[in-house]
């Protein structure tokens, strides 16, 4: 039975497996009936694929780590009712798989270096309990990966790079995005 502090301690260290070998700090770890069925951390700049969030990448193990012997419905339910551990905010495409697989929670480590376009207010609506830890050790791991990285600190600091009309405030939701409308 893995406690919430040693999760998130968890998903940090694939953070900092990631920073060292030159990717974003990001990593998360799938739990589920206090189990880990998968981690995974950012790997969008080591093999160039945008899709490699740290979200994606932990469930990706968890599916490989229970799929070998089960048809992959039956693989999908068993992902479904596990928390997410991750040490930044989820990004639209993640907090869609976390929709998706059904997770009742999703435990964030600090939301001051990645700011995505409403999120959470997205998974909050959706009855998903949001809890953000407010992590130091987190925040001191990103002032340690902008540091050593300072051309990446503008790109932190502005938080979403996307156009102006993309962009959502916190209590906006995905279909405002689709309309344009400004909120
Ligand atoms: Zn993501």
């Amino acid at each position: 039975m893995i406690s919430d502090h040693e999760a998130m301690a968890m998903a940090r260290g694939e953070a900092k497996a990631g920073m060292a070998e030159g990717g974003e700090p990001v990593g998360s770890v799938i739990v589920k009936d206090g189990e880990v069925l998968g981690r995974g951390r950012n790997r969008l700049r080591q093999d160039g694929d945008p899709t490699a969030h740290a979200e994606m990448e932990a469930y990706r193990a968890a599916a490989r780590q229970v799929g070998r012997s089960h048809a992959v419905e039956v693989v999908e339910s068993m992902l479904h009712g596990a928390t997410v551990f991750t040490t930044a905010m989820p990004c639209e495409m993640c907090a869609g798989a976390i929709l998706r697989f059904k997770a009742p929670r999703v435990v964030v480590a600090e939301v001051t270096s990645y700011k995505p376009a409403g999120t959470q207010a997205l998974m909050e609506r959706q009855g998903l309990i949001v809890d953000v830890l407010d992590d130091q050790a987190t925040l001191a791991m990103i002032e340690d990966h902008l540091r050593a990285y300072p051309d990446r600190r503008e790109a932190h600091e502005h938080g979403d790079d996307r156009p102006q009309h993309f962009r959502t405030s916190r209590n906006c939701v995905a279909p405002v995005v689709a309309t344009g409308t400004a909120c």
